[in-house]
């Protein structure tokens, strides 16, 4: 019989260079493969799985809305959408939600409520983005033109216009960047993800702050990667005492379903009117079933955990041979390696830890939930492939 790789391979577009692996089960955060061999997951599907997999209490929620109805479009009200939009706001203090299925859609209805703001604020001429280099926001064209990323670009130009990219942690550039270009908005990320696991400074945060408070600017944060407790808090803004106007976030929301969220705060709750945007699947009452599962786990004491097992792979790793440093907050976390980070996660796969790059670092973004038993025999092996052959 022929492989599942080889089918893949020959008819899945070539958009991803995938792990020789064929993941066929999970249960907490271990999966299994077809082979029967078994991993510790330090990945969580790229910070989606936030609750490991098989999740009793997550499935039940998620099996429950499936038995009752599977999808209804926006034309109609479900339960799950909107007790999940009052989840949503009453733990943030935003006012409104628009629900989509990833994170690029959350960005562009992000994007799409700042520009309208500053439109009917400031004229048809308010329109520029500024985005700060080695973001990433997704794939969509305007979210490729809002990463700050070259790499990204090449050859699908023209790109959507209106967007600019400065330096992340240069208060002076930004300062004379606003001054120049009258901007619609300011979109950051608090820890860059797929730029490398690199946080902002709070200096930074705070100079972005005052600037759109000051002149009126809607701050929009890209909590797709940091959000949904990945980072020891509810949203890593929290951490940065800044007061977005807007959030988007997608990736653990779902914990595992696809789902987006823009949510508005109160400057920003009513700019969006009927018929300015929309998504047929956003709020779909399965994924939201499972999305409010995982909000309504993420309590003081879970969160409580994750910083208890952030600072265990801090202090693991920052002083581990081969590590050169250690950045990120909570359970996102980026490793400089002595060797090469692609083959360090060959190595760990090798020995059964699931591991993910970031940039040149290894990535990891475990289920929030892991155990700590089984997050220490991950760390050991991380370890010990970090220092193997290393002087
Ligand atoms: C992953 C990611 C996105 C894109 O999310 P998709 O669901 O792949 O569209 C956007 N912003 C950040 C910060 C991300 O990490």
């Amino acid at each position: 019989m022929e492989s599942i790789i080889s089918i893949d391979n020959q008819y899945v577009a070539n958009t991803y260079a995938r792990f020789p692996l064929e993941l066929v089960s999970g249960e907490g955060s271990i999966l299994t493969d077809v082979n029967g061999k078994k991993y510790i997951d330090m990945g969580s599907g790229i910070g989606v799985s936030c609750l490991g997999f098989n999740d009793e209490d997550w499935k039940k929620a998620v099996i429950e809305q499936i038995s009752k109805v599977q999808h209804t479009s926006n034309l109609y009200y479900t339960s799950p959408c909107a007790l999940l939009a009052k989840a949503l706001c009453e733990r943030t203090g935003m006012r409104k939600v628009f629900f989509s299925n990833s994170g690029a859609e959350s960005n562009e209805c992000a994007i799409k409520a700042a520009r309208k703001y500053s439109a009917e604020k400031k004229g048809d001429d308010c329109y520029t983005v500024i985005t700060l280099k080695n973001s990433f926001h997704g794939r969509t064209l305007t979210t490729l033109s809002a990463t700050g990323q070259d790499v990204f670009h090449k050859l699908f130009n023209p790109l959507t216009p209106g967007f600019v990219h400065t330096e992340a942690n240069d208060s002076d550039a930004l300062v004379k960047l606003v001054d120049e270009v009258n901007p619609a908005a300011i979109m950051i990320e608090c820890v860059q993800g797929e730029g490398g696991v690199l946080p902002l400074t709070m200096e930074f945060a705070a100079t972005v702050q005052s600037l759109a408070t000051e002149k009126d600017i809607p701050l929009v944060v890209d909590e797709v990667q940091t959000g949904n407790g990945r980072t020891g808090t509810l949203y890593a803004y929290m951490q940065y005492g800044l007061t977005p106007d807007v959030v988007s976030t997608a990736k653990g929301l779902g914990g595992g379903l696809p789902i987006g969220a823009t949510l508005l705060g109160e400057k920003m709750e009513n700019v969006l009117k009927a018929g300015d945007h929309g998504s047929t699947y956003g709020g779909n009452p399965v994924c939201a079933a499972g999305a409010l599962n995982v909000i309504e786990r993420l309590d003081d004491a879970f969160l409580a955990e994750v910083k208890t097992k952030s600072e265990y792979v801090f202090t693991e790793l920052s002083q581990a041979k081969g590590v050169t440093a250690v950045s990120g907050m909570g359970l996102m976390i980026g490793i400089k390696t002595v060797k090469d980070a692609k083959s360090v996660v060959n190595a760990c796969i090798e020995k059964g830890v699931i591991c993910l790059t970031a940039k040149d670092k290894v990535r990891l973004l475990p289920a929030l939930n892991i155990p700590m038993p089984v997050l220490k025999e991950a760390i050991a092996v991380i370890k010990a492939v970090c220092a193997e052959g290393v002087e």
